[in-house]
């Protein structure tokens, strides 16, 4: 696929990009350019295909760079460039509104957008701590997130999730969080597929924190169903039932960060539809425009907005927004976008794969280093053990590998492999992402 003259790279062009959550320095000396897309590969600027095993970062479900998004994208950007969220409306925030609130489960059918997961996530915690401020029971207000939970890098996500390096140089985040522990456990879990068994009683840990604090002053708990960014983690069975029977029990919101598993992930609209828990909210990105334009949001239950909408009708409900809210690219990108996982049944396409997807990527068990597989939906993590005294090299390495001589994208939490291939992916195509993988686990070894 050929390069546009606009997207070669100039060598000198390198220094001044920061590049986020990347090793800068390292990148800059043998760099990983991605210069143009379609469907199931990237292509490099010297004409290299190279294989998408991760839907570029958990986004692009409906594989890249599809001609009805492209369209519908266009022309919006011809016909309605921008619209002010505030107090204005355009008719595409509510049509995709509508159509993201029909695909939730039960009576979560309210949708405030955002431009990421990170916003979606601020977003939720607000909502929920608002929410129990206006019902007169403001002394909610503590936050309980999970070890090894991601849930973006505001302040309030930075401040829920669970993962070291992402926290431990930022200072104090907020007050009044609390952790509950991983539901992931090698010993009792390795080469699990899909859900594992053991675990559920790790949801228990949440009366512990109840004791502790009260549930007077429990705002909310937020998980993501499976934990994507720390290597693919799947709730164990019956593990979100009992977190939520607990959090009814204390009248705390229960929030799933869908942000990775929504849209297809997991072979159906919502992981809250895969496990049959309803939570009070849900977080959402990446995949509602399978990543064409920027766009998250929160969808709540009909409670929670009905809450808000009292007072004087003049009055603003919320005092929360983002300039781009529902901005008109975004929300003509995920009509688009919506309707190809209709036209091409993608959910189901993913549930009808993850046995095939399941069974090549166990095939990898008893490659040098690894110490576990792990799969739900279409995801997988591979754990490779670590080279002593440099933590994350080894993942590092055998990603780069797979760029650079196996021609496959692969992303790395540490040292694991993450694979979330688009859900166009044929059964050829994940003989192929497997098969690479395995080389460049071989060649880290
Ligand atoms: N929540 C989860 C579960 C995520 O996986 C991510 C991104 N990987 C985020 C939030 C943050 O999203 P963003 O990078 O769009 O801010």
């Amino acid at each position: 696929m050929p390069v546009s003259a606009a997207n070669a790279l100039r060598p000198n062009d390198l220094e001044a990009y920061w590049m986020p959550f990347t090793a800068n320095r390292a990148f800059k000396q043998s760099p990983r350019i991605l210069a143009s897309a379609k469907n199931m590969h990237y292509f490099t600027p010297d004409g290299r295909a190279i294989l998408d095993g991760t839907a570029g970062l958990w986004c692009a479900n409906a594989g890249h760079s599809r001609a009805p998004i492209v369209a519908a994208i266009q022309a919006q950007a011809a016909e309605l460039d921008f619209a002010p969220p505030f107090q204005f409306g355009h008719p595409k925030a509510f049509a995709l509104a509508s159509r993201v609130a029909a695909l939730a489960p039960a009576d979560l059918d309210h949708v405030f957008f955002t431009n990421s997961g990170s916003e979606a996530v601020d977003t939720a915690l607000k909502i929920a701590l608002a929410y129990h401020n206006i019902r007169g029971q403001g002394a909610r207000q503590r936050l309980i997130g999970r070890e090894r939970g991601y849930h973006g890098v505001g302040f309030g996500g930075t401040a829920v999730g669970g993962m070291v390096a992402n926290r431990k140089v930022f200072g104090n985040l907020l007050a009044g969080v609390d952790h509950l522990p991983s539901t992931y456990n090698r010993a009792e879990q390795a080469f699990t597929k899909g859900e594992p068994e053991w675990g559920a009683h790790l949801a228990d840990e949440l009366e512990k924190i109840v004791g502790l604090h009260d549930s007077s002053t429990i705002a909310a708990v937020i998980v993501e169903p499976m934990a994507g960014s720390t290597g693919v983690l799947p709730p164990p069975k019956g593990y979100l039932e009992r977190l939520r029977a607990i959090c009814d029990k204390h009248g705390i919101l229960l929030i799933f960060d869908e942000v990775i598993c929504g849209f297809g992930r997991l072979g159906h609209a919502f992981a809250a539809e895969r496990y049959g828990v309803v939570p009070d909210m849900i977080t959402f990105a990446k995949g509602v425009t399978s990543g064409a334009v920027p766009m998250g949001g929160v969808i709540v239950r009909k409670p929670i907005y009905d809450a808000f909408m009292k007072g004087p009708d003049h009055a603003v409900e919320l005092f929360h927004g983002y300039t781009y809210s529902g901005h008109p690219l975004a929300c003509a990108a995920g009509l688009a976008t919506l309707d190809l996982y209709v036209e091409e049944d993608l959910f189901a396409r993913a549930a009808k794969l993850e046995p095939v997807w399941a069974d090549a990527v166990h095939s990898l068990k008893g490659l040098p280093n690894v110490l576990d597989i792990r799969n739900v939906g279409l995801t997988a993590a591979i754990d490779l053990a670590g080279k002593p005294d440099a933590p994350g090299k080894r993942g590092f390495e055998a990603m780069d590998h797979a760029f650079h001589a196996f021609d496959l994208l692969v992303r790395i939490a540490g040292d694991s492999l993450v694979l979330t291939p688009p859900l166009i992916v044929s059964e050829a195509q994940i003989g192929e992402i497997v098969e690479k993988t395995g080389k460049a686990i071989r060649a880290a070894a």
